[in-house]
């Protein structure tokens, strides 16, 4: 089965060390959720795994698959399997959602394997269906006067055609209404599969109302601090995550 597996991974951006010994292995099958307070690196998590060029990696190892992903390139560890739906996705003008979509799929499928525009039309409609999405987004330009939800949707979109063995999903949720929160909730557990394992990073418990997590983290300080199942979620909304600092003499 699929296997994403940090270890100790620890990350600088400009000299200042922000992860402090990341420990995280996610299987094929599994939703990892991870909550924490703002500021303590998750994002920079995300950020470092897809390989983004700000963020160094000085110490710890991340295998997918038995594979080194630290030293892939961007576009290697996309094709691995690899997929991130951000905070803030960004615009780009003259290429269509469409057209996009088809050369990412493409991309990872080769030279030689493009897929059949027919099956293409096909399977956007029917995942666009899902997340109840407009018709007229296929030829709208990438995100270009989207909405923040409209964004969101987007990325999920996306998500649903790539199906990529492991997403992270930093901060979905935010700015989502409930309605355009179950939908993308929908897409999640739709894309649900042993084939694949989703890591949510999310500040708020609400989500994972609608997408049951396997395992909880609390990430503070540049690092998995706790892990347990659903209920840490429940009891993070209910008490904050102070009684966690406390429980582990945690100063800050
Ligand atoms: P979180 O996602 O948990 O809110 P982040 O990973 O965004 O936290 O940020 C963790 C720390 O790293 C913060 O102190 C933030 O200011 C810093 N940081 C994150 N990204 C950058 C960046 N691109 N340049 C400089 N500092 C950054
Ligand atoms: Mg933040
Ligand atoms: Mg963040």
């Amino acid at each position: 089965t699929p296997n994403l597996d940090i270890r100790d991974l620890q990350v600088s951006i400009e000299d200042k060390q922000i992860l402090k010994g990341v420990n995280l292995s996610v299987n094929g099958g599994e939703i990892h959720a991870i909550m924490g307070p703002n500021g303590t690196g998750k994002s920079t998590l995300a950020s470092a795994l897809m390989g983004h060029p700000k963020y160094e990696v000085t110490g710890g190892s991340v295998t997918i698959d038995g594979e080194d992903l630290l030293e892939m390139e961007v576009d290697e560890r996309a094709r691995a399997g690899l997929f991130l739906a951000m905070q803030y996705p960004s615009e780009v003008s003259g290429v269509t959602n469409s057209d996009f979509l088809r050369s990412a799929i493409n991309a990872k499928r080769g030279e030689g394997n493009e897929i059949s525009l027919m099956k293409f039309i096909r399977e956007m409609d029917k995942q666009m269906d899902v997340l109840e999405m407009d018709e007229s987004f296929a030829t709208r330009y990438l995100n270009e006067g989207f909405s923040g939800g409209e964004k969101k949707r987007n990325e999920i979109l996306q998500m649903m055609m790539l199906k990529p063995r492991f997403s992270i999903l930093d901060e979905i949720d935010s700015g989502l209404d409930i309605d355009a929160l179950k939908i993308v909730a929908a897409g999640v557990n739709e894309m649900r599969s042993p084939e694949r394992g989703v890591i949510i990073i999310t500040h708020y418990q609400r989500l994972l109302n609608y997408i049951k997590p396997d395992f909880v983290h609390v990430f503070m300080q540049g690092r998995i601090v706790k892990s347990g199942g659903p209920e840490l979620a429940e009891r993070l909304e209910q008490e904050g995550y102070d009684w966690v600092k406390e429980e582990l003499g945690i100063v800050d």
